[in-house]
């Protein structure tokens, strides 16, 4: 791809394949897209236009406005929409699908990764059930917000490349309109895709999906000997998951809804509806109000993804060698996890060599951050400029309301650093690196929504700035880096 190809060529020509017409009949339905009433584009993403070899004017132009709102598709681009199932909050249902989703086909990222492209918001599909098809603006402008914040957190997750605002009108509980989000991910394929098939006894599909994902994101896996590449690719899958929840809970990161359907075979970060950033530091914190059980509040999430990738092993049991495998996976698990978490936190902690002790360190960091009520961004931030416990930098208590309990901590902290050979200065850069001033508080995507449906995106756009570049300090931007609760007093 090269910026000397015309506008309304470049957007075409990036679109080499739609992966799932390789996959048999079953697996989707080609579908057209519904184009919205007076498109127009309300952002482009230069970041991810740039992975994949865009310059904005090739994307932000009237030829791609036209054929993201499906108004002037080239007939070789075949969009789709692919069936699935999954266990909601437990419970299996068998058949889903994207209901308001279209996949227009795949490219060649800079970074060597396949980027599959899909329309969020462009009508019905076989798959809409009840449902109109259609993207609120508000929610397109969550998962845009959503996923670049992760993006930029480096947490695996899809990504957007461009939105699109329009004057069709969308019921929700107000009337709204609607919107379509351009988006992409190295691949869409889920848990419930495999759990469909399982399901319905058709083994020969499961059969085929997994030797596809196989071919298409885990080539290594073809040196194995075939019998084992189905057990090799669901560990794989189970390790990857690991490390994206253990991802999300070193970032205070709440997904809301971690059903089987919304677990992504590669462990990116999909779907982007209730989710939210904890504040202060809580582990019941929930971002799913209709979540009354708490089944995916912040402290289950590890123990939901582990569950979740055991519904994906009998999803794929009848082409596993063993019964025992369960057991197995649970393990490797738990220790990619811990593994993980482990890691992302000395990383937090600015702590370059591992320790025995540090689980324990972290441990009492976390009940720490409850008894105090310590915003959980804000506090690795400032404990970059901790010195030593004598110095009670007000930075740092004032995020406090237990100063005594903070001290203690300071105390196994300062003691922890002494082992260390990096210079203060090192390690307050090397945290700085890793430790965001910025995260997306719910009070401020909130706002930014609310902006956005009376027409004012300025929101909208001040904040995708500070979060796609999270770890640097942006002057007149100190509004985003604010607790919803208030400091304490110190
Ligand atoms: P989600 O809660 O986003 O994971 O969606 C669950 C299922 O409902 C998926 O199969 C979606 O495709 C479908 N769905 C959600 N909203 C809509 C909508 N507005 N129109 C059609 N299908 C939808
Ligand atoms: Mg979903």
């Amino acid at each position: 791809m090269t910026h000397s190809i015309p506008y309304d060529a470049a957007i075409k020509n990036l679109l080499w394949t739609n992966p799932w017409l390789q996959l048999p009949n079953a697996f989707y339905q080609s579908v057209q897209p519904t184009p919205l009433d007076n498109a127009y584009f309300i952002h482009c993403n230069t970041h991810t236009a740039e992975l994949l070899g865009l310059s904005t004017e090739q994307l932000q132009n009237e030829a791609t406005l036209r054929f993201f709102n499906g108004q002037q598709l080239p007939p070789a681009v075949q969009p789709t929409a692919s069936v699935y199932a999954g266990h909601q909050f437990g419970i299996f249902t068998s058949q889903l699908g994207d209901g308001r989703v279209l996949s227009l086909g795949e490219t060649l990222g800079k970074d060597n990764q396949r980027y599959e492209i899909q329309l969020k918001g462009a009508g019905l599909t076989p798959y809409s059930r009840t449902l109109d098809g259609r993207c609120p603006l508000g929610s397109a402008i969550r998962e845009y917000l959503g996923s670049e914040a992760l993006a930029g957190l480096n947490i695996p997750t899809s990504r957007a490349l461009c939105l699109l605002g329009s004057e069709t009108k969308v019921q929700r509980e107000h009337l709204t309109t609607g919107a379509l989000l351009v988006r992409m991910a190295r691949s869409h394929i889920r848990f419930g895709h495999f759990e469909y098939f399982h399901h319905k006894g058709d083994f020969e599909n499961v059969k085929n999906l997994t030797l596809f994902v196989i071919e298409q994101h885990f080539p290594e896996l073809l040196n194995e000997p075939t019998e084992l590449r189905p057990l090799r690719l669901l560990e794989a899958i189970v390790e990857r998951t690991a490390r994206l929840i253990a991802d999300w809970q070193s970032e205070g990161f709440t997904h809301g809804v971690i059903n089987t359907d919304n677990m992504s075979v590669l462990g990116d970060t999909l779907d982007y509806g209730p989710f939210g950033f904890m504040e202060t530091y809580h582990p019941e914190f929930s971002a799913n109000t209709s979540d009354d059980l708490g089944r995916y509040q912040f402290d289950q999430q590890p123990e939901i993804g582990r569950w979740n990738c055991l519904a994906l092993a009998e999803a794929i049991s009848s082409l596993l060698p063993s019964r025992t495998i369960p057991a197995q996976l649970l393990r490797l698990y738990r220790q990619h996890y811990h593994q993980h978490y482990l890691q992302r936190l000395r990383l937090k902690l600015g702590l370059s060599t591992p320790h025995p002790d540090d689980a324990k360190l972290v441990e009492a960091l976390l009940i720490t951050l409850q008894q105090g009520n310590i915003d959980y961004a804000l506090f690795f931030r400032q404990l970059a400029h901790f010195v030593n416990v004598q110095e009670k930098n007000p930075a740092l208590y004032g995020l406090t309301s237990d100063p005594a309990k903070l001290t203690h901590w300071l105390t196994l902290y300062q003691d922890r650093l002494s082992l260390e050979t990096i210079s203060s200065q090192e390690r307050q850069k090397r945290m700085n690196q890793v430790n965001p001033c910025y995260v997306l508080r719910s009070h401020l995507l909130k706002q930014s929504i609310t902006a956005a449906e009376q027409g004012d995106l300025t929101g909208f756009y001040r904040l995708l700035t500070v979060l796609q570049n999270p770890f640097e300090e942006q002057s007149g931007m100190d509004f985003y880096t604010q607790p919803h609760t208030p400091k304490f007093a110190y």
